[in-house]
C-alpha cells in the first residue's frame, strides 16, 4: 500500500476528499523537497491508461478470470488504438530491459490534446484536460499562484479535479503522485522560492546520455574507482555555471516553445505586482499579434528577473546567517 510522504495517509484514504481537513494535513518540513514534474507526467498517463483498462469491469483488483480475461482485451484493445490513430506504442517493455515505453515524451505526447485522448479511451474529458493544464503549469518555468487569488487558482483547479476523479472513478484508488499534486501541490508551491518547473528533473535527466559518453571516451578504464571518479569530475566541469553558459545559446534555439492555453495563464501569478514598479500588466489571451508577443516575451523576462533577485536575496541571507554563526 502506498503512502504519502507529507501527510502519511494511505492509499485506500486518498479518494475520500472529506479528509482534506483532517487527514490530509502536512507533517512539519515534509513540503520542502518539492515536486517531480517529468515523472509526474509518466504516472499520471499511467494512471489514465489503467482507468481506461478497467472502464468495462470498474475494479480496482483483477482478481476473477473473467474479469482477467475483460482487462486483457481492453489492454490490447487500447494499445492498438494508441498505436493506429497516435502512433505511440504504450505499456510494453523496452527491448533490452530498459524499462517501459512509457517515457515523458509519450506521455507529454499522448496528452497533447486532452479531448481526443478521452474521446479514444472513453474517459471523462473535463479530467484530461485538466490534469494536462495542471502538469504543464507544475513543468512551466513561470510562477504559479497557488492560493492568493479568490478567483481561479492552483489550489481550486486542483480540488475540482480532485472532486471530478473521485465522481468518475471511485473505484480505482488515487495514485500517490496525483494526491501529492491534488491534494498538497498548491501548498508546496507557496513553500518553493522558485517556480517548481524550474527545479524539475528534465536537467539531470538530459544528463544521462552524457555519461555514457564520458564513461567510453573521457575515462580511465583500468579500475571501477578511477573510471567513476573520471566521470563525476567530468560531469562537474561540464555543469559549472561559466563552461555551461558557453552552450547556452544551442541549447535555448533547441528548446521547442508552445502556445500557453488561457486555463494555464489564469494560474499563473505576477510576483509583487503591486511592490515593482517596472512590472508590466499581466498578458491578455485575445490576440497574438507580433506587438503583444514582444510584450508578453518581456513581461516573462521581467517575472524571471524579480525570481533571479529574490534567489540572490535568499543567497545573501544565508551566507549572512552562516558569517554570524562564525562570529
Ligand atoms: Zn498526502
Amino acid at each position: 500500500m502506498q503512502t504519502c510522504p507529507i501527510c502519511h495517509a494511505t492509499s485506500k484514504h486518498f479518494n475520500n476528499l472529506s479528509n482534506k481537513q483532517t487527514l490530509f494535513i502536512p507533517e512539519p518540513n515534509s513540503l520542502q523537497y518539492g515536486l517531480s514534474p517529468l515523472h509526474a507526467w509518466i504516472r499520471i498517463f499511467e494512471c489514465v491508461l489503467h482507468i481506461a483498462y478497467r472502464t468495462n469491469i470498474k475494479v480496482w483488483q483483477v482478481r476473477s478470470e473473467e474479469h482477467k480475461a475483460l482487462f486483457a482485451q481492453r489492454k490490447k484493445e487500447i494499445q492498438s488504438i494508441f498505436w493506429e490513430k497516435l502512433g505511440l506504442i504504450v505499456d510494453k517493455p523496452k527491448p533490452g530491459g530498459f524499462g517501459s515505453t512509457n517515457d515523458g515524451n509519450t506521455a507529454r505526447r499522448a496528452f497533447a490534446n486532452p479531448n481526443r485522448l478521452a474521446e479514444l479511451l472513453e474517459l471523462d474529458c473535463s479530467l484530461l484536460c485538466n490534469l494536462k493544464t495542471i502538469l504543464v503549469a507544475l513543468s512551466c518555468h513561470l510562477p504559479i499562484d497557488p492560493v492568493y487569488d479568490p478567483v481561479i487558482r492552483f489550489d481550486k483547479l486542483c480540488t475540482s479535479t480532485a472532486k471530478i476523479y473521485v465522481d468518475q472513478y471511485s473505484w480505482f484508488p488515487m495514485p500517490l503522485t496525483l494526491h501529492k499534486i491534488l491534494m498538497h501541490g498548491a501548498d508546496i508551491i507557496s513553500m518553493s522560492i522558485l517556480p517548481v518547473g524550474m527545479l524539475g528533473e528534465e536537467g539531470s535527466e538530459a544528463r544521462n546520455k552524457n555519461y555514457k559518453n564520458y564513461r567510453q571516451f573521457h575515462s580511465r578504464k583500468h579500475n571501477r574507482e578511477a573510471n567513476l571518479s573520471d566521470i563525476f569530475n567530468r560531469a562537474m566541469d561540464t555543469s559549472d555555471p561559466i563552461i555551461s553558459t558557453v552552450s547556452l545559446h544551442s541549447r535555448l534555439n533547441k528548446r521547442k516553445v508552445l502556445q500557453m492555453s488561457p486555463e494555464l495563464r489564469d494560474l499563473l501569478a505576477i510576483p509583487d505586482a503591486n511592490v515593482d514598479t517596472e512590472m508590466a500588466p499581466k498578458p491578455t489571451v485575445t490576440s497574438s499579434s507580433n506587438a503583444e508577443m514582444e510584450m508578453e516575451i518581456d513581461d516573462i523576462s521581467g517575472i524571471l528577473e524579480i525570481f533571479q533577485q529574490r534567489l540572490d536575496a535568499e543567497v545573501l541571507s544565508d551566507n549572512n546567517s552562516a558569517e554570524e554563526l562564525e562570529n
